[in-house]
């Protein structure tokens, strides 16, 4: 009755939603505020452990498969066990070698047991299965429909030779193996694949054997995972990878690649052993894994931190040429830093992801600082937080640590990434490094091999600090959206009192809060800079310091911390002090400024000298963008002048393509030339892009 009752109030709902759906287009910021609120899934029994036997046919893209799932009741009286069983066919459920009795429908396998449990009374069952031809829909898990998600028999390709792979992020794991499919309940499992005898297999945790039948000959290799881990961090791949052997003291670390990358891959991995050193100094915590591998598969984008076992992008492995324009270490450092944030603690829900991706994003920034130079490592930052505020501006503000998604794929964008780390790079300038680094080893240490939500990391803020940063988390992770600064100054001469004024402009209407923000503001006179900090908790504050003299310049949150927008209007004089003496950032923010004043002679000709002098590549990159946006004899030939001699090949591409933009035919000869010349494939694709757009004119 009731549920006739409801059936019918949800169609009416759904008459009445359908036409809005269908006739008016929703922004991003709509869909997300349409979202479902979730609750945790709940389930009645606790899995101990899955011993996941296949036996794999990759002509036929089939396998067997048989799943001993070891479980203890979590209440009294359970008489059905529900699984997650999706993509093969169920033929067999057996307790004690009986069969007992099972339904599977909808990518649900509902078991009956054969007496009620007890609670904590424990049971093993063992699931036969098949598939013949598997074929995983992605897109009902809110994932690209070429998305691999599941189980696949990847074949040969012009770039890679046959892989067998799993790839369980998120909702993958019940496409090979009956399970409960969801980060809250962890087991230890084992993983044992049967399959021709010219390929390996590797999977999480310790290879326990690795043997050929005589008489079948098939190859048979056993993985075991003795540490507990959620479904969607198992991984298994077969193939004939090549396997190159390297070591973090007395950790073994493997890079699987394909046959004929071995000399690339030894390049592109080197940084391996130097970061693992690196994350157990900062983490103050071993590498928690008996191994480490990392393997390259087709058609991913960027890699997947299962335990011990991470698959990794075909473009991390580069060449020399190809090293030099860029290199996959943020990659690698994102993925290794998982197996502590992500792995070795796990969110208990998608709501509290940022635990895992905000940490490994971090981490990407804590690896530049100490391993390039500050520049770099200031500009990987500001690119993080260009990436969360092009996500703001384009599409959607919300809370980091939210219920509301449908799919939990949804969770996975650039306010979890970027924002998120960000936001924990504002907190170690608050905290200061000495207490972050305590807060993370005591999370780390407190909760290790288990699951997590956002609250038992702000009991750890709470007990390491013994102060109160509510406050800070408040706006920044459970609420939507940044601060958007109005600045101004003014100089008083005959009192010598500089006052700076600051206006928090930010709509509020989403529920993003006034901030309070401590900032850093850099005063720098004849004698040097001055670091200012103040406290701003309000709409519109105005401070007032002392100076000795008028200031040559003032720089807005010195130290480039805040995730903001800002306006700071300054006089062009002001902007050419700051262009030629500040630091990286402060110099690429004064080139975007000067940048809509280039009518201006004097500041025409600061852009080319700093598009050619800058001591930094990325300041001569902006420059070069800069001038692009004008053109006269003067600019083409600053330009071609960079295209030809500039150190840096991300300048040189950029010159490149900004000739091209001008989509002029005159510029051919000279394109042509640099294609011939250039060693950089970056900068050789962009002369080739180039030369392509004048081609274009050419023909008409
Ligand atoms: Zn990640």
């Amino acid at each position: 009755m009731s549920l006739k009752f409801n059936a019918a109030l949800v169609g009416a709902i759904l008459a009445l939603m359908t036409p809005f759906l269908l006739d008016v287009a929703i922004t991003d910021q709509e869909e997300f505020q349409l979202r479902r609120e979730q609750q945790l899934r709940a389930h009645d029994f606790d899995v101990q452990h899955y011993r996941i036997k296949l036996s794999l046919d990759e002509p036929t893209k089939s396998f067997d498969g048989e799943t001993a799932i070891t479980f203890s009741a979590t209440m009294n009286g359970l008489e059905e066990l529900a699984l997650d069983a999706e993509s093969f066919t169920v033929d067999t459920v057996m307790r004690q070698g009986a069969p007992l009795a099972f339904t599977q429908e909808e990518g649900k396998l509902e078991i009956t047991l054969d007496h009620a449990l007890a609670v904590g009374e424990e049971a093993t069952l063992v699931i036969g299965y098949s598939v013949t031809n598997i074929n995983v829909d992605s897109t009902k898990y809110g994932m690209g429909a070429n998305y691999d998600l599941g189980f696949n028999f990847k074949p040969e390709s012009p770039t890679n030779p046959q892989i067998i792979f799993t790839l369980n992020f998120p909702e993958g794991a019940r496409h090979w193996f009956p399970s409960f499919d969801h980060p809250s309940d962890w087991a230890t499992h084992e993983t044992i694949v049967e399959l021709r005898k010219d390929y390996g297999v590797v999977a999480n945790g310790a290879l326990i054997s690795d043997t050929v039948d005589p008489e079948t000959g098939r190859r048979t290799v056993h993985w075991s995972q003795t540490r507990p881990q959620p479904t969607y961090l198992y991984v298994m791949v077969a193939g004939n990878h090549s396997v190159l052997v390297d070591k973090h003291g007395d950790l073994p670390l493997h890079y699987r690649v394909y046959p004929g990358d071995e000399a690339d891959a030894r390049l592109s991995f080197r940084s391996t052993p130097g970061m693992i050193a690196f994350f157990e100094v900062l983490y103050g915590v071993k590498y928690p894994w008996v191994k480490y591998d990392q393997i390259v598969i087709p058609g991913i984008g960027g890699g997947a931190e299962s335990t011990s076992a991470t698959v990794i992008s075909e473009w991390s492995v580069m060449s020399a040429a190809e090293l030099e324009d860029e290199t996959p270490d943020a990659l690698i450092a994102h993925e290794l830093a998982h197996q502590w944030w992500g792995d070795l603690i796990g969110y208990k829900d998608w709501d509290h992801i940022w635990l895992s991706e905000s940490f490994a994003t971090h981490a990407e920034y804590l690896f530049a600082i100490h391993d390039l130079s500050a520049d770099e490592a200031a500009l990987a930052l500001h690119q993080q937080k260009a990436a969360y505020l092009r996500e703001a501006e384009t599409k959607f503000m919300r809370p980091i640590v939210t219920n509301k998604w449908d799919r939990p794929n949804q969770m996975f964008d650039r306010h979890t990434y970027e924002k998120g780390g960000v936001v924990l790079n504002m907190f170690r300038e608050l905290v200061g490094e000495e207490v972050f680094g305590t807060i993370l080893r005591t999370f780390l240490e407190t909760h290790a091999y288990s699951n997590v939500t956002t609250t038992d990391f702000f009991d750890t803020v709470r007990q390491v600090t013994e102060k109160d940063y509510n406050w800070f988390f408040d706006q920044w992770l459970l609420r939507p959206g940044h601060p958007v600064l109005d600045v101004s100054h003014t100089w008083d001469n005959k009192q010598k009192v500089l006052s700076v004024t600051i206006k928090q402009t930010q709509d509020r209407k989403l529920g993003t809060p006034v901030f309070r923000l401590p900032i850093n503001l850099g005063i720098t006179t004849k004698a040097g800079e001055t670091i200012e900090r103040v406290w701003m908790d309000k709409e519109q504050q105005t401070y007032t310091f002392d100076v000795a003299e008028e200031p040559l310049l003032v720089h807005f949150d010195a130290g480039d911390i805040l995730l903001k927008e800002w306006t700071f209007d300054k006089s062009t004089e002001a902007l050419l002090y700051q262009l030629s003496h500040d630091k990286a950032m402060g110099r690429l923010w004064a080139v975007s400024e000067l940048q809509e004043r280039m009518d201006d002679p004097a500041v025409l000709s600061a852009l080319v000298e700093s598009s050619g002098a800058d001591v930094f590549w990325a300041v001569r990159e902006r420059a070069v963008q800069a001038l692009g946006t004008m053109r006269n004899d003067a600019i083409s030939l600053a330009l071609e002048t960079r295209a030809r001699q500039d150190a840096h090949s991300h300048v040189r591409a950029a010159a490149l393509e900004t000739l091209g933009a001008y989509d002029d035919k005159s510029f051919s000869v000279f394109l042509q030339n640099r294609y011939d010349a250039e060693d950089s494939p970056l900068a050789k694709a962009a002369a080739a892009t180039a030369l392509a757009d004048s081609a274009d004119l050419a023909s008409p």
